[in-house]
């Protein structure tokens, strides 16, 4: 007892002769940085003439016709059996007819749309519909299920489509919502101009959702009317991702993990995507050496040949892009220098089917890149950033004020420099959220690199913003 009384003892004078001693050299305050806030800045008083309306170029104009003739409503015939609905909407759907009832492999995003599409179908066939598919669990993919619907009619997804689905609707679904409806273009339309070019992505509002009846893991096999469904959990462009396999027609239906445009590795307002398990999935594909690729957006592909030389150019162009830009990162580069250096080869980028439409490499890199890394560069700066309405108002400043900026970004505009427009007019409406002619100044840049852009969603995305900014002025086009 006495000893421990004295261990005790001596226990607390080594502590007390440590905190001493490391006062000399450590301070107990908490330091707090020095965060001074930089004056208010005036509004700018420049006059600003709008540019004339951006011209759409020929090629442009060759792309959105090449588009809209993807996205006219067709009913495609693949076998006596197997029926692609594509062009009514964002998303296919398909029909497989067997003697005991239907399958269909997707429902496109909305019940207007779905309903079309089955009366479409009823044409061809009146028999049962007894199971839905979801290839995955994207909008554009599961919202006309409704209209599918009947007693005992069993909907399939994998266990991950269906996590997907309740992040998508339920733990995120503002946050989804507002990120389709700036990729479609759709952002504060009574500010948005008027424009050719009509969006293929419908709202996505008033949606009713199917879930799924029978889950799986990685494989799901069923039989109907002597035709046998191999089901296959395949990630790429979703994790919960799927594809159909029906081997007695060499048909595959593989979702959205290929369609006719370089893919969307990343979408730029979403998660990260398994960009590796994308180019492993389209691998297991061409093993299969299909007769018929039917997929979730543009035509089919038909005929082995053509089925096993796209796919295997998709998995080459995925993989180079997700290779390069692990080079990068191993080598130090930053994230833009990714994004500004790294592009297909020749031999990849000049291929029909991989037109960057849809998605694009530079894209690509950014989500890959964010998705091997963390958030933090190493260069102390960005480990505690200022609030960027201080940096914005000490360099409008320095710059000698708000007017200054905006003269150099007019002329700039003149000159077609538009992104140079937008990051400097940024710093005027960061520093001073109400300069409505920093706004308006951007809006417009914005909506020449919008018809600019030849990409579906970059067009949208630069339109959404432009409206956005106007909103934000509340000066109507
Ligand atoms: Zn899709």
């Amino acid at each position: 007892m006495k000893g421990k009384v004295i261990i005790a003892v001596e226990f607390v004078i080594i502590v007390v002769l440590l905190i001493v001693l490391s006062t000399q050299f450590v301070s107990f305050k908490t330091i707090r940085p020095v965060v001074r806030e930089p004056a208010a800045i005036s509004e700018s008083e420049v006059s600003y003439t709008p540019p004339p309306p951006p011209r759409i170029d020929l090629e442009t104009v060759k792309k959105a016709r090449a588009l809209r003739a993807e996205f006219s409503p067709k009913i495609d015939k693949i076998t006596d059996e197997i029926y692609l609905a594509r062009g009514f909407s964002l998303g296919n759907s398909i029909m497989v007819i067997t003697e005991e009832g239907l399958v269909i492999i997707d429902t496109t995003g909305n019940a207007q749309v779905a309903e079309k599409i089955l009366s479409e179908f009823r044409k061809i066939t009146d028999k049962p519909i007894r199971y839905i598919i979801y290839t995955h669990g994207h909008p554009d993919h599961i919202y006309g299920a409704p209209v599918f619907m009947a007693e005992g009619v069993q909907v399939i997804a994998t266990r991950a489509a269906v996590e997907f689905m309740k992040r998508q609707d339920q733990w995120l679904g503002a946050y989804h919502l507002r990120s389709r409806t700036i990729q479609a273009g759709r952002a504060a339309p009574e500010f948005a101009t008027k424009t050719v070019f009509s969006s293929p992505f419908p709202p996505w509002q008033n949606k009713q959702m199917i879930w799924p009846t029978i889950t799986f893991e990685d494989e799901y096999v069923f039989e109907l009317g002597g035709k046998r469904f191999e089901l296959y959990h395949a990630m790429g462009e979703t994790p919960g991702h799927l594809m159909v396999w029906m081997p007695g027609e060499r048909a595959l239906f593989p979702g959205d993990l290929y369609y006719a445009s370089f893919p969307n590795l990343s979408t730029p307002m979403l998660e990260s995507r398994p960009v590796k398990e994308w180019y492993e999935s389209l691998d297991r594909m061409v093993a299969l050496n299909p007769d018929y690729v039917i997929p979730g957006h543009t035509r089919a592909l038909s005929g082995r040949e053509e089925a096993v030389d796209v796919l295997s150019h998709h998995s080459q162009a995925i993989r180079y892009v997700y290779d390069e830009t692990l080079k990068a990162i191993n080598a130090g580069k930053t994230l833009d220098e990714a994004a500004h250096t790294i592009t297909l080869p020749e031999r990849l980028a000049k291929r029909w089917h991989l037109q960057e439409l849809y998605g694009r490499v530079d894209w690509s890199v950014r989500g890959i890149y964010r998705k091997e890394t963390g958030w933090y560069d190493g260069h102390g700066t960005g480990l505690n950033p200022l609030p960027p309405g201080h940096r914005a108002r000490e360099m409008v400043q320095l710059a000698g004020g708000a007017d200054k900026i905006l003269i150099r970004a007019i002329a700039l505009q003149k000159a077609g420099e538009h992104q140079l427009v937008c990051e400097l007019t940024d710093m005027v409406i960061t520093a001073n959220p109400n300069d409505r002619t920093a706004r308006i100044i951007k809006a417009n840049s914005l909506e020449y690199l919008g018809y600019q852009s030849g990409n579906l969603n970059m067009f949208g995305f630069y339109r959404s913003a432009a409206s956005l900014e106007r909103q934000a002025a509340d000066i109507k086009p």
